[in-house]
């Protein structure tokens, strides 16, 4: 039964609460939060909404390039962000397909991430965009890559007691950015879901695929990467599908058996791959 709402006023405060009642839990947009609460799966002791932290708002270009959006970013503000060109459309294109209107106008990225359901949008999508999550906690501030952040099913590398702050994108590159997302109804959770970068730098074509849906965490694997860059053959194309396929870990579940999702792997690979070649001029 919950015995209390805290409202801190600095990332300080929050993380002073979490100290002193290690029972409780924070409440971001409440989106996932609040329907756990309802089923009955979670019962905290008290929870620490983060709403009334000004830090944890809006979204900031970095000094060098890039942006440091705040963990209370929604994901309507993503979705409609104009500024993410090049490379960093990746992240729009996957918020733009969270649920639905009313799931991205109360759902947070600091919340999703911290989730972390292997359905969601957002992970594969910050692995493909080389983002970094920044960590608040008793010792300090971290950072730590999209890819080491999600360590297995619905577990990050968050220690009790630390918090979500930011997420950080680097400098977008030249280029193509894109999310294609297999599920069974619009607004539902992503089956499968491929987000890939395709980064032009003169001649060099830089490419950096992620796969959601297919195993505890998103899939990225450096040889496929490194395959996809380039100009790669047909052949190339093929063993990056292979390979991705050997390595996911799908479940059957609700939204396609396991079977189901390693068929589609190779498929939404090649055409999220095309779609990218297309759309960035390459030959
Ligand atoms: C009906 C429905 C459909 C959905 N469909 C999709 C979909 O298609 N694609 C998709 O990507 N997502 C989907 N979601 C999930 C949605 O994106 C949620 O908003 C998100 O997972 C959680 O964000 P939140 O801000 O609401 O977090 P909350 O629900 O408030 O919190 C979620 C968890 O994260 C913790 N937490 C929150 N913020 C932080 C923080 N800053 N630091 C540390 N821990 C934190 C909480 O303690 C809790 O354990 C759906 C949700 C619902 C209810």
């Amino acid at each position: 039964m919950n015995t209390g709402l805290f409202r801190p006023a600095s990332v300080a405060e929050a993380l002073a609460l979490l100290a002193r009642l290690p029972e409780a839990r924070i409440i971001a947009g409440g989106a996932s939060l609040v329907a756990m609460i309802n089923a009955r799966l979670v019962d905290p002791a008290a929870l620490v909404t983060l709403a009334g932290i000004e830090e944890l708002t809006g979204i900031a270009e970095a000094p060098g390039g890039g942006y440091r959006i705040g963990a209370m970013v929604r994901h309507r503000d993503l979705a409609l962000q104009t500024r993410f060109g090049g490379t960093l459309a990746v992240v729009q294109m996957a918020a733009v397909q969270i649920a639905n209107a009313t799931v991205r106008n109360m759902g947070t990225i600091g919340g999703a991430v911290a989730h972390a359901d292997p359905g969601l949008d957002y992970p594969p999508a910050l692995i493909a965009a080389d983002a970094k999550i920044e960590i608040a906690g008793p010792g300090g501030r971290r950072q730590l890559s999209a890819q080491e952040f999600f360590v297995d099913w619905y577990a990050t590398a968050l220690q009790p007691g630390e918090m979500v702050s930011a997420v950080h994108l680097p400098a977008a590159r030249p280029g193509v950015g894109l999310y294609h997302k297999l599920a069974r109804v619009s607004g539902d959770y992503a089956t499968v879901s491929v987000a890939l970068t395709m980064a032009h730098d003169g001649e060099a074509i830089d490419t950096r695929v992620a796969i959601g849906g297919c195993g505890p965490t998103p899939l990225m694997i450096e040889e496929v990467n490194r395959l996809l860059s380039g100009r790669p053959s047909a052949q190339d194309l093929r063993r990056a599908g292979e390979l991705l396929q050997d390595a996911a870990d799908p479940v059957d579940d609700v939204r396609g058996s396991a079977e189901y999702r390693l068929m589609l792997i190779p498929r939404m690979l090649a055409r999220a791959y095309d779609e990218a070649r297309v759309r960035g001029g390459a030959t």
